[in-house]
């Protein structure tokens, strides 16, 4: 018996009984996990019936393009803002974090969170929030599979289990992450067996890069300097991504190599997004809490993943903060 099953099924009950206008929301800058946990969740209401939409502002990830489906994102601009809509919140650890009009959440009728990270900031109405699952997708699933279990009634095709695999895959790492459980695995041979289309995800994510992508990596770890044999830090500026055409989301490909290294705990990787703008991930290997490094910084996320955003820095001084700050977290 899953520890949550109390709040699954309110979160089931609610929105059987319940003729809602809902809305499906991303979080800023969506992962695998988080277009993944939305998809299907979008799927599954609508397999109920439902009367639902799924809104994403930010830039879709073009490496989760193989995901893509027009009919079913739109922005907040497509829908009609003064409706009061129940809000889905999936993967968003804060309610800063969810990428839909101000104004529709100020009119919306609620919203229910469905989360996995430690930094969670205690939102919503109902609420599904267990941190220790590898993913959001690993909730969405267990939410699904509950569903089916008291119905009889299979909901789990071949795309939700294409999306709730890409989830599972991008946010253990490959399986490779300390996130990754006996559950995660079980779910993984579950979603096979509904058709996940799991050779499709890996190539699309992970043997997809383009050449110029790896002349800006060639760089990138050319530039790699490591802080008291523990920290790895690797940055990126603006002007880099500019020279070798690469864009702003493609780079994420790197983040591992800043913690892959031996001997290093803490690997931090420096995005510049924009000048003024700079996006930061913390990884850790064993020991340094990167979302309480990165709440140093208003962000947040995992004990060993998380990250956060600086403003009106450029990329030296913001790491020299880093920097600075991370060699407190070093034993
Ligand atoms: P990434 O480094 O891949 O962008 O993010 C790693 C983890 O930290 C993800 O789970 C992500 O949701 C979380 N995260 C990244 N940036 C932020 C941020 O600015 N604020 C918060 N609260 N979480 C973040
Ligand atoms: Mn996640």
């Amino acid at each position: 018996m899953n520890r949550f099953t109390k709040e699954i099924d309110k979160i089931l009950e609610y929105i059987q009984s319940n003729d809602d206008k809902f809305l499906v929301s991303s979080h800023v800058s969506p992962d695998g996990d988080n277009i993944g946990s939305s998809l299907s969740i979008y799927s599954f209401l609508k397999k109920l019936g439902k009367d639902v939409v799924y809104v994403l502002d930010d830039e879709y990830p073009k490496n989760l393009s193989f995901l893509y489906d027009e009919n079913i994102k739109m922005t907040s601009k497509d829908i009609d803002q003064k409706e009061k809509y129940t809000v889905i919140a999936l993967d968003a650890g804060d309610y800063s974090r969810i990428c839909v009009d101000d104004k529709i959440l100020e009119n919306a009728k609620g919203i229910i969170c469905i989360d996995h990270h430690i930094t969670n900031g205690d939102y919503g109405f109902l609420k599904y929030v267990d941190t220790e699952e590898s993913s959001t997708c690993e909730l969405v699933y267990n939410i699904i599979m509950r569903y089916e279990c008291i119905t009889d009634n299979k909901i789990i095709d071949e795309n939700i289990a294409t999306y709730l695999y890409t989830g599972l895959i991008t946010d253990t790492g490959n399986f490779q992450y300390s996130n990754t459980r006996e559950s995660s695995f079980i779910m993984a041979a579950e979603l096979m067996s509904r058709g996940a289309k799991k050779n499709l995800i890996v190539e699309k994510l992970f043997q997809n890069n383009s050449v110029n992508f790896y002349k800006l990596l060639g760089e990138a770890l050319n530039g790699l300097e490591i802080i008291q044999s523990q920290i790895c830090i690797i940055a990126v500026a603006k002007e880099s991504m500019d020279k070798y055409e690469v864009e702003y989301g493609d780079i994420d490909a790197i983040t591992p190599y800043t913690r892959d290294i031996e001997g290093v705990e803490l690997g931090i990787f420096v995005k510049e997004k924009e000048i003024g703008e700079i996006k930061v991930s913390f990884r850790s290997k064993n020991y340094v809490d990167c979302s309480k490094l990165a709440s140093e910084f208003s962000g947040g996320g995992h004990k060993r993943a998380a990250g956060c955003t600086i403003k009106d820095l450029d990329v030296e001084l913001a790491k020299k903060m880093l920097i600075e700050k991370a060699i407190g977290y070093l034993k």
